[in-house]
């Protein structure tokens, strides 16, 4: 047995192929296909959104995004995400900036934001970590009385409401993944979602170099394509992302009741959120503890993640900005295989290998 952290969904192998056989018929690859079309359709109207465009990856979007708003000079940023929110705002050649997280919530501490903020400051770019909104009300406030622009990585965040709408309609702008890994995935993906109208218009040219019309550009684009293959995946996979969801809820559910009473710290929700259960992540109190419990899994082939470790803020490449609650979170922090088709069985074994290293050690 073999047991990982996360597992891709795939749809029964016929309804993908029929796809596949339109494809052929068509002979339309790529550039903005009728899948692509209609992913996108299908998107917006089961995340009822009104501006969403399809792109190549998470990592990409968000190099969109940050080059559609026109920023640049520092960003503020979270140091508790996934390397690519970091690299995206430098490889934009922008300076990201790092706020410490809040050590409830694992999202970015709005109450850190305003003293980190300078005359170079654009933009806040945060991170929904596993999924859990930051306190997007906070954030927009201090944007407002700053003139900043907000991002949010929303890579986890696909199924997460706050006040009953996607999680996605908050901010100028939000990004999202659809890697396999995901919760909903189209293989390699992802989406930039804006509520504005002429947002969405300049990521969409620089999405596709730059194009205006096949002879005319307005800005360096990227090619931020995807293909209909991926689409086609996609569209597969959003009939399921209801169970796809209810299971994750199930699932996490059945750990809450095994780790009621082990000293275990889940990341807090705060507010009137519909959680998509993206990540199971748990915080030992110290770790050591962490190591021994990967050892004892580790002895049974299942393998959980270090997610996120380590903390950004100590990427090698960055000056060094001291950000003591991530580092310490991050240093405790295990994601726990949550995946559609792991077992009941599966997740009781983790359970209580994770609760009998806990109190007895290997
Ligand atoms: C997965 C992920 C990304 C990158 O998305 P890709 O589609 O793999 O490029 C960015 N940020 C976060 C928080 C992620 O989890």
């Amino acid at each position: 047995m073999n047991i990982n952290v996360t597992r891709p969904f795939l749809p029964p192998i016929e309804v993908y192929q029929r796809y596949i056989e339109g494809i052929w018929k068509r002979n339309w690859l790529t550039n903005h296909g009728p899948l692509v079309s209609e992913l996108e359709l299908e998107l917006k109207h089961y995340l009822e959104l009104d501006h969403l465009l399809y792109v190549t990856n998470g990592t990409i979007a968000l190099q969109v995004a940050i080059k559609a708003l026109g920023l640049s000079g520092e960003i503020i940023t979270t140091p508790f995400s996934y390397v690519a929110t970091t690299t995206s705002i430098l490889w934009e050649g922008c300076t990201p900036v790092m706020v410490d997280i809040d050590p409830d919530t694992f999202n970015i501490n709005p109450e850190l934001i305003e003293s980190a903020i300078t005359e170079r400051t654009s933009a806040i770019l945060a991170t929904h970590v596993y999924g859990n909104p930051c306190d997007v009300e906070a954030i927009e406030q201090i944007a407002r009385k700053h003139g900043l622009k907000v991002i949010y990585d929303a890579a986890h965040a696909f199924g997460t409401k706050v006040n009953g709408q996607s999680v996605f309609g908050y901010g100028d702008m939000s990004t999202c993944s659809f890697h396999a890994t995901k919760l909903f995935h189209t293989v390699e993906g992802g989406a930039i979602i804006t509520p504005r109208p002429e947002l969405l218009k300049a990521a969409s040219r620089l999405r596709n170099f730059g194009h205006v019309t096949a002879e005319s550009f307005d800005g360096i684009g990227i090619n931020g394509k995807n293909s209909e293959f991926h689409a086609a995946m996609g569209l597969c996979n959003l009939n399921y992302v209801d169970e796809i969801l209810a299971r994750r809820q199930f699932l996490s559910e059945r750990y809450d009741s095994f780790f009621a009473n082990v000293p275990l710290q889940r990341p807090a929700i705060r507010g009137k959120v519909d959680y998509n259960h993206a990540y199971y992540a748990v915080a030992f109190p110290d770790e050591k503890t962490l190591l021994t419990v990967v050892e004892g899994l580790s002895r049974y082939s299942i393998a959980p993640r270090r997610y996120f470790y380590p903390s950004l803020n100590r990427l090698p490449y960055l000056d060094s900005q001291a950000c003591p609650v991530s580092e310490d979170i991050s240093k405790r922090v295990l994601a726990l295989p949550l995946y559609h088709d792991l077992s009941i069985e599966e997740l009781d074994l983790i359970a209580r290998i994770v609760i009998r290293t806990m109190r007895y050690g290997l």
